[in-house]
């Protein structure tokens, strides 16, 4: 697996929120900063953390603690996330996921669509924004948005999942229109659109306040916001990757107003960049606390941060950090899934998206607390401008159903909301498996 980023293009990787929406700096320009940066630091002496996750009496407690259903704590997430016993950091996810959802995995039947790739913002990490005037940006017009969701029709699609560029001068009234478009023309479809950001981006391009946004677009037929924007939220790490207006603050106050109108939404974290574990410690027990209080959150969503290799049409490599982070290894993905989910104890369902780890990665996280597996994806442009591995773009419900049962696992179809739409047989036995040929996978 390559790991290494694009040498020698003099483009700055790391900074404050870029000052510009054409932030190609030198790489020297935030030389002070980025040796401030956790990621670059010399390596300290061993936490407390990493101390614990090796003593075989923090290791009984925290076994007690899973198996008696107790809440970890901030200094567990930590040690567990030190500890490099894979095995047994997996079998601990797998029995909190056992016991919450069974041998099941879940999966529904996608498509993502986005309707514009311009973008006011230039977050470090994102190769997908173009800004207005470049060769490959471009903006759907509703018949052309419509169109497109209109050529899955025969795969029995479920849900259309539609996120955005900040765009600098696209009409508010242009994304219930699109919605409304969309609902006519696919009315058992479920539209799960927009992340916090550009709800925050519409509450400042239309003058009305969340609360208003939100019931003009539910009317339209939105049935769930996404999860993404969320990123890390702490603001050590976050003021360094994220340039739009929305933190913790706004993210949060967004998605607690959705979940009050009745919506279930997912929530996200991009992990592997620069942020260090106890980032991630951080941005799970925020959105736990949030969970206490509206309950609202149906699925957490671990992201891998990727580096950018295709995104060469036009020979810009946009994605900022590159140049000197590496990307999360396998075995630190599954960690996060295994440590997510044994943080977790108040949100149902934690996904892979396997567009983001590849075909194998997804299959093997079902044994560590993963029980949702992101559906058939016809075209997903944000993570295919920054993917090189030969991950497929597209899977269907029988790749889907082939993965889930070849891991031993049986395979339930499901909505937006979670709600069963079909369940499938139980897998066979694996000695009827070792009988039969073999698929292949990336
Ligand atoms: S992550 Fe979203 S808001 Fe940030 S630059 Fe990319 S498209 Fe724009």
């Amino acid at each position: 697996m390559r790991t290494g980023g694009s040498k020698g293009k003099g483009l700055c990787y790391l900074g404050p929120p870029a000052p510009s929406p054409r932030c190609y700096l030198p790489t020297h320009a935030f030389g002070p900063l980025l040796l401030a940066h956790p990621r670059l630091r010399p390596a300290r002496a061993p936490t407390y953390a990493a101390v614990m996750s090796n003593d075989p009496g923090w290791r009984r407690e925290i076994e007690d603690k899973v198996h008696g259903g107790h809440r970890l704590s901030r200094e567990d997430g930590e040690a567990l996330y030190a500890c490099d016993d894979l095995a047994w950091l997996g079998g601990l996810a797998h029995h909190k996921r056992t016991e919450l959802n069974g041998d099941r995995v879940m999966f529904n039947v996608n498509r993502h669509l986005n309707l514009t790739n311009v973008c006011s913002a230039s977050c470090a990490y994102c190769s997908f924004q173009r800004k207005p005037g470049e060769k490959s940006a471009y903006t759907m017009r509703v018949e052309e948005a419509v169109a497109k969701a209109k050529e899955m029709e025969d795969e029995q699609l479920t849900e259309l999942h539609i996120v955005n560029g900040l765009h600098p001068t696209l009409p508010w009234k242009y994304y219930p229109r699109v919605l409304r478009a969309l609902s006519e023309a696919l009315p058992g479809v479920s539209l799960k659109c927009f992340t916090a950001t550009e709800i925050h981006w519409f509450e400042r391009i239309s003058g009305l306040s969340a609360d208003e946004v939100l019931d003009e677009l539910i009317d339209a037929g939105l049935s769930s916001l996404t999860g993404g924007g969320a990123e890390i939220f702490d603001w050590e790490i976050r003021q360094h990757i994220v340039d739009h207006a929305t933190h913790w603050e706004d993210w949060s106050r967004i998605h607690r107003l959705a979940h009050s109108k009745g919506l279930r939404t997912p929530a996200t974290m991009l992990y592997g960049h620069i942020e260090e574990p106890r980032h991630r410690v951080d941005h799970v027990l925020r959105l736990r606390e949030l969970q206490d209080e509206t309950g609202g959150f149906v699925v957490f969503i671990p992201l891998r941060y990727q580096h950018d290799f295709v995104d060469s049409a036009d020979g810009i490599i946009r994605n900022r950090l590159q140049e000197r982070t590496t990307m999360a290894s396998p075995a630190e993905s599954l960690k996060t899934f295994a440590v997510s989910r044994l943080l977790f104890d108040n949100v149902p369902h934690v996904k892979c998206f396997w567009v983001m780890h590849g075909v194998s990665l997804a299959q093997l996280s079902l044994n560590f607390g993963v029980d949702d597996l992101d559906g058939s994806v016809v075209e997903y442009k944000i993570t295919h401008d920054a993917d090189s591995y030969g991950t497929p773009n597209t899977m269907h419900r029988e790749d889907l159903l082939t993965l889930i049962r070849d891991a031993g696992f049986q395979p339930v179809e499901r909505n937006t909301r979670y709600e069963i739409v079909r369940e499938y047989d139980a897998p066979p036995t694996l000695a009827q498996r070792r009988a039969e040929p073999q698929d292949v996978w990336a």
